[in-house]
């Protein structure tokens, strides 16, 4: 059996604590024993894990999160989604603890962009300003003038002067959807998340024949070719009110299937459909990376406050003046 302090020594190559939880344990109670005694918040994500979702007292999108975690007066912050959204977490509320279960909740977007790549973008085009999705780590947030979730973005592209020039990162599908719908013609970082460039055209066509009644909803996230069909385009959230206000009684969902849990309770007389993604052999929609996070992982997490988000006080007020400039924009919208 491992020790915590051999665990602790393995902390950066694992990622999360490796540490043996005794046998017969109610983790749902000790959690929220944990949270009590240490003064904690647990902010979730709608990509987590159903009872991961059951646990929060904060579910969310990456606005709705960020605007919680700036808000807490919580002594420690317990991320329950990928570790971008914890930095973010850490760089807008600095005195607080941030911990997150597992380090290696990673994601594909947030690691197609580095600072050093988009540095050099800028350099090519010197007046432009740029703008970037929440959705990349503190070193690119640094390097971006303003950042912006999928919920905020389109109001916030429309506040600029439409001849300022502006470089859009990390993702090229929501960048294509924001130069259509706010007429822009924006230069795109090359980026993409894995989870939503898998849905299968072919696949939701036929879904859609057989659930004739179904609107089809998707992320902006998710390719131009689906995007087309869609009857509604949004954020998570958005997606979210949709379902729930909209008087259709069926939905074909193409985002990650996490958000069925809270769509289903908002919406419970609704058919949800997930969508189908290429890969004929899972067919679900889910990001790897959120559900790295397991109840075990964020017990051990909340018992040792271990893995603790850190960083360096220089990048953090560089990242928080572009994720300000998003919070002021974005009050316009609330
Ligand atoms: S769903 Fe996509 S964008 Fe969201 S965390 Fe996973 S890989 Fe990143």
């Amino acid at each position: 059996m491992k020790t915590i302090e051999q665990a602790i020594e393995k902390l950066d190559y694992k990622g999360y604590l490796d540490v043996e939880i005794p046998q017969g344990i109610d983790l749902i109670t000790e959690i929220k024993k944990l949270k009590e005694e240490k003064n904690a918040v647990i902010l979730a994500h709608y990509y987590q894990s159903r009872e991961i979702q059951d646990l929060a007292d904060y579910l969310g999108d990456s606005l709705q999160l960020a605007r919680a975690a700036a808000q807490t007066d919580a002594d420690m912050i317990v991320f329950c989604g990928v570790h971008f959204m914890a930095e973010a977490a850490k760089i807008l509320n600095p005195t607080k603890k941030v911990v997150l279960p597992d380090t290696k909740a990673g994601c594909s977007l947030a690691d197609s962009c580095s600072a050093e790549g988009l540095r050099g973008l800028r350099e090519q085009h010197p007046n432009a300003i740029v703008v970037s999705y929440i959705n990349c780590d503190a070193g690119v947030k640094a390097e971006s003038d303003i950042i912006v979730t999928s919920s905020n973005a389109e109001v916030i592209i429309n506040s600029l002067p439409q001849e300022q020039e502006i470089i859009f990162a990390p993702d090229r599908n929501l960048g294509r959807y924001l130069n259509q719908v706010c007429n822009r013609n924006m230069i795109l970082w090359d980026g993409a998340c894995i989870v939503h460039e898998a849905f299968s055209l072919e696949r939701i066509a036929q879904q859609m024949t057989e659930n004739p009644k179904a609107k089809l909803i998707a992320h902006p996230e998710a390719q131009e070719d689906l995007l087309k069909f869609a009857h509604f385009i949004g954020s998570t959230s958005r997606l979210l009110d949709y379902v729930v206000e909209d008087e259709a009684e069926e939905f074909i969902v193409a985002t990650e299937e996490g958000i069925l849990h809270e769509m289903a309770k908002l919406a419970p007389n609704k058919k949800l459909i997930p969508a189908l993604v290429q890969d004929e052999s899972c067919n679900c929609s889910e990001c790897f990376y959120m559900k790295l996070s397991t109840l075990e992982k964020l017990y051990l997490c909340m018992k040792y406050e271990l893995p603790e988000i850190t960083m360096d006080e220089e990048l953090r007020v560089k990242a928080l003046a572009s994720i300000n400039r998003m919070l002021e924009l974005s009050e316009k919208i609330k």
